[in-house]
Formats: C-alpha cells, structure tokens, sequence
C-alpha cells in the first residue's frame, strides 16, 4: 500500500505571523488585554460600547475593529495609549515582511500542489498493481506503475524541501535564509 502522509503543522502563513508578533515585539491580543479588552478566541469585548458588547472586536494581528460602535485601533495608537514607545516600521522592514508574507504563501501552495500530485501517482500505482495481479499483460497499467516509481523519490524529495522551509525559521535568521528563499527571492525579484 502507498501511502503519502505529509508532514503536518501550522501553516508557513500563521508561522510568519508568530515570527512577527516576536518581531514587532507587539502582540494585538496582548495590546488588546493591556488595555482592557476581554479577548476571547479572535474575538474581544468592546470596551467603548455601553452594554452588550461582548465580543463585537474583531481584530487581526495590526488593527481592531468594534462592529457596534466602530471603534478602531492598530496596534501602534493602543501601543502609544499605553504609553510604551513605538518604533515606526522601517520601509526594508515593510518591504521584508511583505516578501516573506508572499513566501510562506507560495511555500504553502507548492506542498498543495505536490502532496497532492503524489497522492494521484500513489493512486494510480494501486490501481495498477490491482489490474497487474489480473491482466500482467497490461501496458497501461505497468505504465502507470513506472510513472509513480519513477516520479516517487522526486517528489518525496520536493515535499521534504518544502516541509523544511515550512519548519525553518527563516524570518528571524534574515542573514541566513534558507536556500529555498533565496531561490525563491531571485526568481520572484519584483
Ligand atoms: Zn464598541
């Protein structure tokens, strides 16, 4: 039996944003905590509203918005209103952050597309084998059992690339990017 199992873990897109938040050094959930928001999951209770606002906070890791009353914040002014100092992103910083937001998409993607590429070969493979026990004359079937095995250890190979750049922690080690982010940088330069 082929089995394919992926490796499995958050995804590069949700990494980026921890790696971030330890960046920036600012949490929206923290901020929102500090300052006197009951957080619950991705939601918090409204602190401008007057009653009845629970949970009307829907906030992403850079704003907060209140569906009641319209309240909104990022996490600069709520980091400001708590008198912390805040440094304003740099443009390289703004610039590095878009790409690896970018990469870890693209990285995301590409395990997708093999994983499932590979589940087809394996797949068909069975099936093969199947009809091989039946008719070991078919053409088509030892055809299709030589595409998986000769794709097989390439594709293992991509996925095992792939799952390394999801795990490595590329954002916070900038000066040594992995070779896939390079490679990646250089063919996506814009
Ligand atoms: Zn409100």
């Amino acid at each position: 039996m082929v089995r394919v199992t992926p490796r499995r873990g958050a995804s590069a897109s949700s990494r980026v944003a921890r790696s971030l938040e330890r960046c920036v050094g600012m949490s929206m959930r923290a901020l929102l905590q500090e300052s006197g928001h009951r957080v619950h999951g991705n939601r918090a209770d409204c602190r401008n509203c007057k009653g009845g606002s629970r949970s009307t906070v829907s906030f992403t890791n850079e704003v907060a918005y209140c569906h009641r009353c319209a309240w909104t914040a990022n996490t600069v002014m709520l980091s400001k209103g708590l008198g912390k100092t805040v440094e304003p992103e740099s443009v390289e910083k703004r610039a590095a952050r878009t790409k690896a937001v970018r990469f870890g998409q693209w990285v995301d993607s590409r395990h997708r597309e093999v994983s499932s590429r590979y589940r087809s070969l394996g797949r068909m493979a069975e099936i093969a084998k199947d009809v091989l026990i039946r008719f070991p004359e078919s053409g088509a079937a030892w055809a299709a059992l030589a595409r998986f095995y000769h794709k097989e250890a390439r594709l293992a190979a991509m996925l095992d690339v792939l799952s390394f750049a999801k795990a490595s922690q590329w954002l916070e080690t900038a000066a040594t990017p992995v070779a896939l982010f390079e490679k990646w940088g250089a063919s996506n330069a814009r």
